[in-house]
């Protein structure tokens, strides 16, 4: 089948996977891999806008291609690679840096969480973050971008950015499409905020199996199903967006009519999620797991993916230096 373009996505290296990545982002991704030719890179020159340990992040980089790889991003159908390996995202992030006002970059509403949260070191990496994020996009002529929705500030950005270029200096970039009906909008367990680690409300698809049945266990529901007796709306709940993901179709409809009947309990309900997530986590699990006692093939895709990147990414440049008056 002819591939419909190139998609692009990235993957904080953030040393562990939860249900938000794996449901909000990774399983989508994999129905996209026979349409497109698809992109995955763990932006780790995007981790190092935040404090972080240096002596973690080789491991956290690497257990992330581990768990990509575990949940479907399968390298022979698709190139995962690390960011810092292509260097080229940083020269058209500098370039691009030059078209872009400095009020775009601070009008942007993860820039002033981000300063807020590390009020004693907002570092310009910070600022320029949503450049960075453009350059990884463009650099690859994505047609489409499989993110979600939180992203939509910064992928706007981009696609003005790639007008701005092109407007400015000739036709080189297409403005890529974004792609957020391709994603699932999953929050962490306390169903108020996005999972995350640094919450403290995620799931995380290899923990232990008693841990996550306690952590789904006492994961809020439809707050305002205050009895068992109580119709709750499973639009308002959290753990039915996650049933969406992982239960099949049927049992889908039937835990939506059952709950607005009030003919299941939140807790019977868990346990049927609980059932079908342990199944879909299975192959993952042991996948993850056989993948750590051989480092050298999540290396060697890595690496592979980086050559490949490389070489697109070099030509892309050529282009831009050419149009800029640079060659
Ligand atoms: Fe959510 Fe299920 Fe409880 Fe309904 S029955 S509120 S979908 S956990």
């Amino acid at each position: 089948m002819e591939k419909k373009g190139v998609i692009f996505s990235g993957i904080q290296p953030s040393g562990m996977i939860h249900l938000g990545n794996y449901l909000g982002a990774i399983k989508n991704w994999v129905k996209l891999l026979d349409a497109y030719d698809a992109i995955f890179c763990v932006v780790d020159y995007h981790a190092i806008t935040q404090p972080y340990e240096t002596k973690e992040m080789q491991a956290r980089i690497f257990d992330a291609a581990r768990v990509n790889i575990a949940s479907g991003l399968d390298p022979d159908r698709c190139t995962l690679f690390v960011q810092s390996r292509v260097p080229e995202h940083t020269e058209l992030a500098w370039i691009l840096n030059c078209v872009t006002a400095v009020g775009d970059l601070e009008r942007m509403t993860q820039y002033k969480e981000k300063s807020k949260q590390h009020a004693g070191m907002v570092n310009a990496g910070l600022l320029n973050y949503p450049v960075l994020q453009a350059s990884d996009i463009l650099l690859y002529k994505a047609v489409g971008v499989p993110v979600g929705e939180d992203q939509a500030q910064h992928l706007e950005f981009c696609r003005d950015l790639a007008r701005k270029f092109n407007r400015r200096f000739g036709d080189t970039f297409p403005v890529p499409d974004t792609m957020f009906g391709q994603t699932l909008k999953v929050l962490g367990t306390d169903g108020k905020h996005k999972m995350s680690k640094s919450m403290d409300n995620f799931l995380g698809v290899l923990e232990d199996e008693d841990v996550l049945w306690e952590k789904l266990r006492t994961s809020v529901t439809d707050e305002a199903r205050k009895r068992r007796s109580d119709p709750g709306d499973p639009g308002r709940c959290n753990l039915y967006t996650m049933h969406l993901g992982i239960s099949p179709e049927e049992v889908c409809r039937q835990v939506d009519h059952d709950c607005r009947n009030a003919k299941i309990g939140c807790v019977d309900c868990k346990k049927i999620l609980f059932e079908h997530l342990m199944k879909d986590l299975e192959p993952i699990r042991e996948k993850a797991d056989q993948l750590s006692r051989q480092p050298e093939k999540v290396q060697q895709a890595l690496e592979d993916g980086a050559a490949r990147c490389k070489s697109l990414a070099e030509k892309t440049l050529e282009e831009v230096r050419a149009k800029i008056g640079l060659r």
